[in-house]
């Protein structure tokens, strides 16, 4: 870090109402470990800001001694950026205020809540907006990124139901941005990242959920697994958008509805969620039942924060992660061999291959109409490598890579930003598609020296 004199850290923090953390203070070590193990950085300072205005104070110290920036929401990006070598790391964690207004359905959320947080709140008036399924996420990175989950084929991606967002912008200046105010930065916020500013507040369409979900696992062997995925190709091309279906092939967990002896053996589960009534959804999941001879199911009515909440034992905080992805509109066979093939060789117990569905809602608005524009993404596959010590970096990193490379002739185009390994910066552009140009030229606008640049990053020229 450029040296800074006690003086002027001292002067910031005069204005600062939040904490500001060195090397060496108590909390600093736990204020810059993340989500990914993988990602281990010293920031030269840690601004937890407690307001708005923490964060305007943040962007003018950072400028006024060039400091390199990173922005910390929820901590779990896989890239590593909301963390800094050196320079600023400014952390919203603590920015967890959240107000529903359920008459009019929305609600206004500060970027340190988490995605449990938001749920929470909304769920109290049994409302909700579509995130994504690991309850941990930070809302701020997951809808900067465009963001979806279960509720997405009905209610579209996290960005269709964003309706506003108070940004602080490079020059330390407070804007709103709306469909009628700033209505450039609120297009490239929707899918940009972190790229034009930090969001110190979103606004939220909220939308009837629950309380109580139908919702579960069915698990198939791995033997069955051409069929079961066959299958599951098909039936999601047509399912109605109350109902979603994802697949994840992994090692099974020691589930207390699977036989012990399935424990730690490759399966095929198939997770679902109909967020209509659960009776028509019953009806509706049954054929997934006969696509093959299940190991078990746990499937059931629960409540929809529970169901948010399901996968968070698997998704900890702390192993060694490296993630790669694709965009599919059809899963062919091609492509379903290719992930069998790969899933056949998981090279950790906690690797897994899954393929979120998305499609309905969130296809049905125009791709120029926000930054994100994979409007004719269907299938999300991810391959998660994930893994305890850093000697299995080497193994478990080309294997991702690998089923990454052999299963790229079947993807459609696009890539989910929010998915990126930070060894991605080649693949920013072709992620963005249709909107990079547009992107370009709004990055020239709010940040033309590149100060926000800890991110996907869309460089102003
Ligand atoms: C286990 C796990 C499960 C996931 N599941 C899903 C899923 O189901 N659906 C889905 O869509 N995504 C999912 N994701 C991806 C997730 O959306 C991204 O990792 C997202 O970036 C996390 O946001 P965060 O705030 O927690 O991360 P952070 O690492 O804190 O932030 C990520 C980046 O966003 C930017 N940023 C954060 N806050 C702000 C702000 N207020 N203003 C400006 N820029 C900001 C910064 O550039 C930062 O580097 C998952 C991730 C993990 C690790």
């Amino acid at each position: 870090m450029k040296q800074l004199q006690k003086a002027n850290i001292d002067e910031f923090k005069a204005h600062f109402r939040g904490n500001v953390l060195l090397s060496g203070d108590a909390g600093y070590d736990e204020a810059r470990q993340i989500w990914n193990a993988m990602i281990d950085r010293r920031p030269g300072l840690i601004a937890r800001c407690a307001s708005s205005e923490d964060v305007v104070q943040a962007v003018k110290f950072a400028r006024k001694h060039d400091l390199l920036v990173s922005i910390r929401g929820g901590g779990h990006n896989i890239a590593g950026n909301a963390v800094c070598d050196d320079g600023l790391m400014i952390d919203l964690s603590l920015m967890k205020g959240i107000k529903v207004d359920s008459s009019a359905r929305r609600a206004t959320v500060e970027p340190g809540c988490t995605l449990a947080d938001f749920d929470g709140a909304a769920q109290a008036h049994g409302l909700a907006t579509p995130l994504g399924i690991n309850s941990t996420t930070g809302v701020a990175g997951l809808t900067l990124g465009a963001g979806f989950g279960w509720l997405s084929r009905k209610y579209g991606m996290t960005i269709d139901n964003l309706l506003s967002a108070d940004v602080v912008t490079a020059d330390g200046s407070q804007v709103h941005a709306s469909e009628t105010e700033n209505a450039d930065l609120f297009w490239g916020l929707r899918g940009g990242g972190g790229n034009f500013g930090i969001v110190t507040s979103f606004e939220f369409r909220l939308h009837p959920v629950g309380p109580g979900v139908l919702s579960g696992l069915i698990v198939f062997p791995f033997d069955q697994a051409k069929s079961v995925l066959t299958q599951f190709a098909r039936f999601t091309e047509t399912m109605p958008d109350d109902l979603n279906v994802w697949m994840v092939t992994r090692k099974a967990p020691p589930l207390p509805f699977l036989p012990e002896n399935v424990h730690g053996k490759e399966v095929v589960v198939l997770a679902l969620c109909y967020a209509g009534d659960p009776t028509q959804g019953e009806k509706l999941i049954e054929p997934l039942r006969r696509f093959g001879t299940a190991h078990g199911e746990h499937v059931g009515v629960q409540p929809y924060t529970a169901w948010q909440q399901a996968f968070d034992p698997l998704l900890t905080r702390g192993a060694r992660n490296y993630w790669k992805s694709h965009n599919f509109s059809r899963l062919s066979d091609g492509a379903i061999d290719t992930i069998i093939e790969y899933a056949g060789k998981l090279p950790s117990p906690q690797c897994e291959i899954f393929i979120g569905t998305i499609g309905g809602q969130t296809t049905r608005v125009a791709p120029e109409a926000m930054a994100y524009s994979s409007r004719d993404a269907n299938y999300v596959l991810n391959v998660h490598g994930r893994w305890e010590s850093a000697a299995e970096d080497g193994r478990c990193i080309a294997w991702a890579r690998e089923f990454f490379a052999k299963s790229k002739p079947f993807a459609s185009g696009g890539a989910y930003i929010n998915f990126l390994t930070q060894d991605e910066t080649d693949r920013i552009a072709f992620a963005y598609g249709a909107t990079y140009n547009r992107l370009v030229a709004l990055k020239k606008k709010y940040d033309p020296t590149n100060l926000f640049r800890m991110n996907q990053n869309i460089k102003p020229v």
